[in-house]
């Protein structure tokens, strides 16, 4: 009898119900559980597995080009912006309501640490996100429009929660992309949430986008619903190598040192 409602389970895609039935069976029976509580445990164990398999799924579709975490941010280092913040935003409120978070900042602050961690959070949450390099994203859109398939691109990339563009403005992009980035933006509107990192200020997005008219187009609709933050600060990047650097210029010296010494040891 077992057998078949172990078919029968995988016949309804009940995979991990059937996987765990035994042994759920043989738990209830030690423990003398009710048939609802039976029923219960195996429900909750395939809810579980799907869960684990589901965020799984969504973590490799990211595509991050690698993990981080708040836990790993040093906000003693970086000031600009608090440990109490970064946690809330962890909520995944502004999520919910398609708000946008727009991190600007010079080179190693911390930006796409922090767009990374809370991405992750948000796939941790069960939510699908997207991550893309600015870059990245020009050239798919760009292949997807010589190919006529612009629209379906746009179709699948915003079926994500959330799209993360990191890099937003180290290269002034051309005119067809500056388009295409605000049919983009115009499609997410009020319907899906971005995370933008940029070395720019909003200011120089006019340059970025070489179009004041476009430009303006694309803050008013990132910035409606959107929480800007600046960052600031020395970068972390060069924190260690300053340190190495540093490392390194010492030993040199003592290095030269020891050499002066020994030539004058020989001359006298
Ligand atoms: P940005 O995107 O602003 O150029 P990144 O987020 O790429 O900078 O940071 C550069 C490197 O330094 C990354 O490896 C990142 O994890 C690390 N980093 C930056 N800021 C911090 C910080 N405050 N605490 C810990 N690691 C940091
Ligand atoms: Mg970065």
């Amino acid at each position: 009898m077992i057998e078949g409602i172990k078919e029968n389970l995988r016949r309804v895609r009940c995979y991990h119900s059937a996987n765990e039935l035994e042994i759920t069976l043989q738990a209830a029976r030690d423990n003398e559980m009710s048939y609802m509580h039976f029923l219960d445990a195996l429900l909750h164990k395939e809810l579980e597995k799907r869960k684990e398999q589901r965020i799984m799924r969504y973590k490799k579709t990211a595509n991050f080009p690698l993990i981080k975490t708040v836990e790993e941010f040093d906000f003693t280092f970086q000031t600009s912006i608090t440990k109490r913040q970064i946690k809330e935003w962890q909520q995944l409120d502004w999520l919910e309501r398609r708000e946008n978070k727009i991190f600007m900042g010079p080179p190693g602050v911390g930006k796409t640490h922090l767009a990374i961690a809370l991405a992750y959070t948000a796939v941790l949450n069960q939510y699908k996100v997207k991550f893309y390099t600015m870059n990245e994203l020009m050239e798919d859109m760009v292949f997807a429009k010589e190919d006529a398939r612009f629209n379906d691109f746009i179709r699948k990339l915003i079926k994500h929660d959330l799209i993360v563009i990191d890099e937003l403005g180290y290269l002034p992009l051309k005119p067809i992309f500056a388009n295409l980035f605000f049919e983009f933006v115009n499609e997410c509107y009020e319907y899906r949430s971005l995370i933008i990192t940029s070395n720019k200020l909003f200011n120089e997005w006019d340059a970025v986008f070489g179009n004041r008219t476009l430009a303006t187009a694309i803050l008013d609709r990132l910035l409606h619903h959107a929480e800007p933050v600046v960052i600031e600060g020395d970068s972390y990047r060069l924190k260690n190598t300053r340190k190495e650097f540093d490392l390194n210029a010492y030993s040199n010296m003592t290095k030269k040192v020891e050499k002066l010494v020994e030539k004058e040891e020989k001359v006298y």
